[in-house]
């Protein structure tokens, strides 16, 4: 009987292939692959109706070579050890690659923020912070948004720290509301990166932005302003879904009045601009590229052979499973990989606590201007990578950052 593979089965398949390529022992492998930190806690919650849950919380810290932890936390009934596990290695790599003083790390809390109130996950959230508070700090492990958290869930993240210090300490989170020390441009940052390799992937097949057509899975922090910034530089963003379903319109999507629908009626269905269609079929439309900025594992062994698309982008983290990948990169498909493709989230962080520390703010152009350079250079030292070593963008974006982990910790040596 064969077991499906985790993710962070994928996620160390993708390490194991960037030892192939670079060429280091086994022993390194397994210093690489092992998370330095995992901690489980238990996150007691008074609801309102007086009762007592208790839900399962999580921070791992994979490696902290390069400088102190650095990741979002998610709230989502499908957190657990393996997803967080995953999900801390991809963000070492991330943060190598876009060279940020930065080691990886993840966290999350086994729950559906749906079935929460608001005031119910202000106290889970401060539950969570009072428990990871020995192991977090801004220079040891600094949270941020991820699925099922924003900026109001690092105010409270913020303050709970804050209070336990005993003084203001903003650089504890980012993706914090900018009234509170966040970064202006961070709420965007990772859309406008998701456009930013989108349009740099189209670009390096030939074809112009005025002339690419997109779909986009997801509707939320990332797929929402994803779509938003291709549609105003002219790509024609043809379908769009949400958990609830997809909608469709040959001639682009208006994703401003989408948006407007979506904050009266909370979907994208019934959308006068467009017409409905089946969510399944979204990944598998012929379009230029495909977007999944969603979830994990949505194009896979099962349907990669039907992707029509010539460029697949990564916002979401691991949509794709190895052996979706392997079917990809067979049959041609570019794929731009998470890491390099949604790291504007984690370079705009970077941004927004270097800002915290110094107590001086940037305008937006400036941060949006930096976050351009700095991805539109990662993305030709892949290309470069790639074309070096006849290796896929995955394959190049993580060994390079694989590459600085290790060169990393081998300057540091191994103590004692
Ligand atoms: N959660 C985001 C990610 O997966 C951002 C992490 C951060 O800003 O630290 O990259």
């Amino acid at each position: 009987m064969t077991t499906t593979p985790t993710p962070y089965d994928d996620a160390k398949a993708q390490l194991k292939r960037a030892q192939e390529i670079l060429g280091f022992s086994d022993d390194d492998y397994e210093l690489l692959a092992t998370p330095r930190r995992e901690i489980t806690v238990a996150v007691p919650v008074k609801r309102d109706d007086g009762t007592k849950t208790v839900l399962r919380g999580y921070r791992i810290q994979h490696n902290w070579s390069r400088g102190p932890g650095k990741g979002g936390v998610r709230y989502s009934e499908r957190v657990d050890m393996e997803e967080v596990r995953a999900l801390a290695m991809l963000m070492t790599w991330k943060a190598a690659l876009l060279n940020l003083p930065y080691g990886g790390a993840k966290g999350g809390i086994a729950f559906n923020p749906a079935e929460y109130s608001k005031a119910e996950i202000e106290r889970i959230t401060r539950r969570y912070v009072h428990e990871l508070f020995p192991v977090i700090g801004p220079d040891i492990d600094i949270p941020a948004p991820d699925m099922g958290t924003d900026a109001q869930t690092m105010a409270w993240f913020m303050d709970t720290y804050s209070q336990a210090v005993g003084y203001t300490q903003p650089g504890i989170v980012t993706g914090k509301p900018v009234s509170l020390g966040g970064s202006l441009g961070r709420a965007e940052a990772t859309s406008l990166g998701v456009y930013f390799t989108t349009r740099a992937a189209l670009g390096h097949l030939g074809i112009e932005e005025n002339d690419a057509t997109v779909a986009v899975q997801g509707f939320g922090k990332v797929g929402r302003g994803a779509a938003r910034f291709m549609d105003k530089a002219g790509m024609k963003v043809v379908a769009i879904s949400d958990v609830f379903g997809a909608i469709y319109n040959a001639d682009g999507i208006d994703t401003d009045a989408l948006g407007e629908h979506v904050d009266e009626t909370g979907k994208v269905v019934d959308f006068a601009g467009a017409e409905a269609m089946d969510p399944e079929e979204l990944l598998l439309l012929d379009v230029d590229a495909v977007v999944p900025a969603a979830i994990e594992a949505v194009i896979t062994k099962d349907n990669a052979a039907d992707v029509k698309a010539r460029v697949v982008v990564e916002g979401a983290n691991g949509p794709t499973t190895g052996s979706g990948d392997a079917i990809l990169n067979e049959r041609g498909v570019m794929v731009v990989p998470d890491i390099l493709a949604n790291s504007g989230g984690v370079l705009v962080s970077y941004y927004e606590w270097v800002q915290s520390r110094d107590n001086f703010f940037w305008d937006l152009e400036r941060v949006q201007k930096s976050q351009e350079a700095a991805m539109l250079a990662v993305w030709d030292e892949v290309v470069e990578f790639s074309k070096e070593h006849s290796v896929n963008l995955r394959e190049a974006a993580v060994s390079m950052a694989v590459e600085r982990v290790l060169d990393a910790h081998k300057m540091r040596g191994l103590f004692p």
